[in-house]
């Protein structure tokens, strides 16, 4: 087989500032060791996130000066929705600012204080969303999603023993919708099968309970039930995402993942009820129904990327990256999380720092080595973001879309692999002061 090529030319290019490890070392000591407090322009590979980082198509900008910037009605909200529901079929579509908006109306519309609010893993916002109104997010994973080094093809599957449990315990009156994250990104970008939705869906319908996804990566899990479910391998990726549309009644959606874009969100309902709710809550905080927060052009360039997303080059290109990263670094004997997901490659910095104890952030000290070494930035997703909560300690590579090439990759495993041959050099990392709620963000460390 031929290489997966990068299925696009580059037509404008945004020059990369490099750095020499002095420099580094002084940026560093700056950040107080927090990569989140370290400028954009001093990193030269940036895998912080893969949120509102994707690179636009010349025709995303082309549709962009389309953008109708009328405040009621206007013509790029209608594309808008026609884009969102000739993919999801849903009959209300409601723009967002960004994913979290879409969850905030969503829960305030249709949970209580009290409710429970099962979910194959919430991400962090929806969490948030979900416990501001006083429900409980409750995670039900798979019990294959523990086991870092497991192979087994869906690890973002929800546990249906459990789910059906709970529905039994609780009682359908104090669960007013289950939510499925595709892909699951607090479990790795671990994808969910169909088969797992629709089994999903039979247990929610035959308790009247509604099923919403939380649709940020749709394309990059419905790909990978392309490639790795039974029976699924004929069918187009559109297809599949389509049916996993179907299988639920609704979904919330971060357009900065899936949508290609770099700001935008929306929630979607066939219920008109809800509907009507959330369109009331929208005009409090996100503005009038028809533009939602967003920019009249937003709405063109989110319709336009929906389309893109389902292009089978791009997410065979996309898929192809994360995993010449993930088995580059596995060959170097470099301990990551199996499989590798759509979205980012997670090394495991417990095995990767074994002499390094929990209580001294071997996520961090990994994370902050991988920009010492080459200006790298990742992300630690552990002690640090959890606390003692935390049940792995993490360091996460996010993949922009469309941004980076196959030798910004080369380097990033470069990189790795020389922090890996001096990791025993390598030691813990104290806080030396935080603040009260989210430390993760402007925590300050050193050395131990
Ligand atoms: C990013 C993300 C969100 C939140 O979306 P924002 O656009 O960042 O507000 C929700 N769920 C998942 C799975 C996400 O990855």
């Amino acid at each position: 087989m031929k290489t997966i090529i990068e299925p696009f030319r580059v037509k404008v290019v945004e020059p990369i500032r490099m750095t020499t490890a002095d420099e580094r070392e002084a940026i560093l000591r700056r950040a107080s060791f927090n990569l989140f407090q370290v400028r954009a322009e001093d990193v030269i590979i940036d895998l912080l996130t893969d949120s509102g980082t994707s690179a636009m198509s010349a025709a995303q900008w082309g549709a962009m000066m389309r953008g109708d910037e009328s405040y009621a009605g206007a013509r790029s909200f209608f594309r808008f929705e026609e884009a969102v529901k000739d993919l999801t079929g849903y009959e209300n579509i409601i723009p967002t600012h960004q994913g979290r908006a879409a969850e905030r109306i969503l829960f305030a519309s249709t949970a209580t204080a009290g409710d429970v609010i099962p979910n194959n893993s919430h991400f962090d916002t929806t969490r948030a969303n979900v416990e501001a109104g006083g429900a409980v997010a409750l995670d039900l994973p798979c019990s294959e999603a523990a086991a870092l080094q497991s192979k087994y093809p869906f690890k973002g599957n929800i546990d249906l023993e459990r789910l059906q449990q709970t529905i039994d315990r609780q009682g359908r009156q104090k669960i007013p919708l289950v939510m499925i994250t595709v892909t699951n990104n607090t479990g790795g970008g671990q994808p969910v099968s169909l088969e797992n939705l629709r089994r999903t869906s039979e247990i929610c319908r035959a308790n009247g309970i509604p099923l919403y996804l939380d649709a940020a990566r749709f394309a990059e899990n419905a790909y990978l039930i392309k490639l790795k479910e039974p029976g699924q391998s004929e069918r187009s990726v559109r297809e599949i995402a389509q049916e996993m549309f179907q299988l639920a009644d609704g979904c919330t959606m971060s357009a900065k993942k899936d949508a290609l874009v770099n700001i935008g969100g929306f929630v979607a309902t066939n219920d008109s009820n809800v509907a009507e709710r959330m369109r009331n809550n929208l005009i409090l905080t996100e503005g009038f129904p028809t533009y939602g927060g967003m920019a009249g052009r937003d709405l063109e360039a989110i319709a336009c990327g929906l389309g893109e997303i389902l292009d089978e080059d791009y997410l065979a290109y996309r898929l192809a990256s994360t995993r010449y990263v993930g088995r580059h670094v596995s060959q170097l004997g470099v301990p990551i999380m199996l499989p590798v997901g759509g979205h980012a490659i997670y090394l495991d910095a417990r095995q990767f720092l074994p002499h390094v104890p929990t209580e001294q952030f071997p996520g961090q000290a990994l994370a902050v080595e991988l920009y010492r070494e080459g200006g790298v930035r990742s992300v630690e997703i552990g002690g640090v973001m959890f606390g003692k909560a935390a049940q792995h300690d993490l360091v996460r590579l996010a993949i922009p879309r469309r941004v980076y090439t196959q030798s910004h990759m080369d380097y990033v495993v470069e990189v790795v692999e020389q922090v890996y041959r001096r990791r025993e050099e390598i030691s813990g990392m104290r806080i030396t002061w935080e603040p009260p709620t989210l430390r993760h963000f402007t925590a300050r460390f050193d050395w131990v």
